[in-house]
């Protein structure tokens, strides 16, 4: 039996007509030879009835103490990938295509019980093959679990693409589709950089970076478990017949060059990351124990931190503005000083090519130097360099950055060097 995940985005399944086009990727692939299983995200974005931010907010606003639970919260906003499930499940019967929608929990998937950002450990296939061998398509709700005791788990903004790859994994599919309102990954959001290009081919690690710094078209922890399960990921666009981006892992991907070297992009693409809070805490070079307490108090809050740099007097990091409130309590309970700098975005530089070439941070200082944009701090892994700056130059730091690193289709291929 040939597998394959198909996966729709919240505004891939909005509305009938978009809907009518998922019907269409369905019977094309079911003509191709394959078994689809569609995974769908809630209709529609925030305000729309039945999309997750709408749901999650009438429970906000119902509830008069303040205290939301986060269980209860888990609950309203599972219903959201429900309702779409049935929904477009309904569209396939209409259209002769035998279908059924199934929960979350319905279609295998055991959660961890971390309410809102829950981990699937679990999958148990056998439903999905029992209805998948009667020929029937099943549309499994994304973005949800349950755990062993019964509990509704969500997955976290952009789960049901985890779900999806999840699922790929487990049914041992050949290829994992993503359909989106882009044409693939792009070399930037193209909703900020009107240059940005679609890549055609990209690597499991590249993509994963790109995601984790913001890229938000594809969810690290589904490319995470694609790799680790080594499933062919493709995002592509709901309506263009273009082939879209082909992920994989690196031997598959980079290219043979003119001289029949391996070679590869130097950098890849760039991403960024909004609404981040720069802390600097001042402190004497002998406090060891105070330094720790911080960093210990922050992470028992589940606070996440990034960007730290430890220096004896001065330890600099960056939190989520919806964070910092709780974190300055923090710091002001340990009776420490520190300086904020809120209003911040991190804009990041990835490319496998960058490993070996030295001089791609100079790079990055002089275009953004240029532009007389402050750099606020940085921070760098094998394939990335991430800066820190004020939200406002955010949108010039991209363009500059992409027309610098010759990323745009006017400049034609992108620089490339020998792997
Ligand atoms: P879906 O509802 O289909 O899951 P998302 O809104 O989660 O869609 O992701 C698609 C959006 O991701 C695009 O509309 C685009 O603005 C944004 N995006 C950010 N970075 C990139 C990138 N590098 N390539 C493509 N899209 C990107
Ligand atoms: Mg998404």
């Amino acid at each position: 039996m040939k597998i394959i995940v198909q996966k729709f985005g919240g505004t891939s399944v909005a509305n009938s007509d978009l809907r009518e086009e998922v019907v269409k990727r369905v019977r094309e692939a079911r003509e191709k030879g394959f078994r689809p299983v569609v995974v769908v995200s809630a209709m529609g974005r925030e305000g729309d009835p039945y999309a997750t931010d709408t749901l999650k907010n009438l429970m906000l606003s119902t509830c008069g103490c303040g205290e939301q639970s986060l269980r209860d919260m888990d609950l309203i906003m599972a219903c959201g990938e429900i309702i779409s499930a049935v929904v477009m499940s309904s569209a396939l019967c209409a259209s002769g295509i035998a279908s059924l929608a199934l929960t979350g929990a319905q279609a295998g998937m055991v959660t961890d019980g971390n309410y809102g950002s829950a981990q699937v450990v679990e999958f148990h296939p056998e439903r999905l093959l029992a209805h998948l061998r009667s020929d029937e398509v099943v549309v499994v709700a994304g973005f949800q679990g349950v755990t062993p005791e019964g509990e509704i788990n969500t997955l976290g903004r952009g789960g049901s693409d985890t779900s999806a790859v999840i699922l790929g994994a487990g049914l041992g599919a050949e290829k994992v589709e993503i359909y989106t309102d882009v044409k693939g990954i792009m070399t930037a959001d193209p909703k900020l950089v009107s240059a940005a290009r679609i890549i055609d081919h990209l690597t499991y690690n590249e993509v994963c970076q790109l995601a984790y710094e913001g890229a938000k078209v594809i969810h690290p922890r589904a490319v995470e478990v694609a790799m680790q399960h080594n499933v062919p990921l493709i995002v592509k666009h709901l309506e263009e017949k273009a082939a879209g981006t082909v992920i994989g892992a690196e031997l598959n991907i980079v290219g043979e060059g003119r001289f029949g070297e391996r070679e590869m992009r130097v950098i890849t693409g760039i991403a960024h990351t909004t609404g981040l809070a720069q802390l600097t805490v001042e402190m004497g070079a002998d406090e060891a124990e105070l330094e720790l307490k911080i960093f210990e108090s922050l992470a028992d809050l589940r606070i996440s931190i990034d960007l730290i740099s430890i220096f004896p007097e001065q330890k600099n990091f960056t939190v989520k503005e919806e964070d910092l409130s709780r974190a300055e309590a923090v710091l002001k309970k340990l009776g420490v000083s520190y300086r904020l700098n809120a209003g911040c975005a991190k804009v990041a530089v990835v490319g496998l090519g960058m490993r070996n070439l030295p001089g791609v941070m100079a790079r990055v200082i002089k275009a953004l130097n240029d532009k007389k944009i402050r750099i606020l701090q940085s921070g760098d892994s094998n394939i990335t360099i991430s800066i820190l700056i004020q939200e406002d130059d955010l949108p010039e730091a991209l363009c500059t950055l992409h027309e610098y690193f010759r990323l745009d289709s006017r400049s034609g291929e992108a620089e490339r060097v020998l792997a």
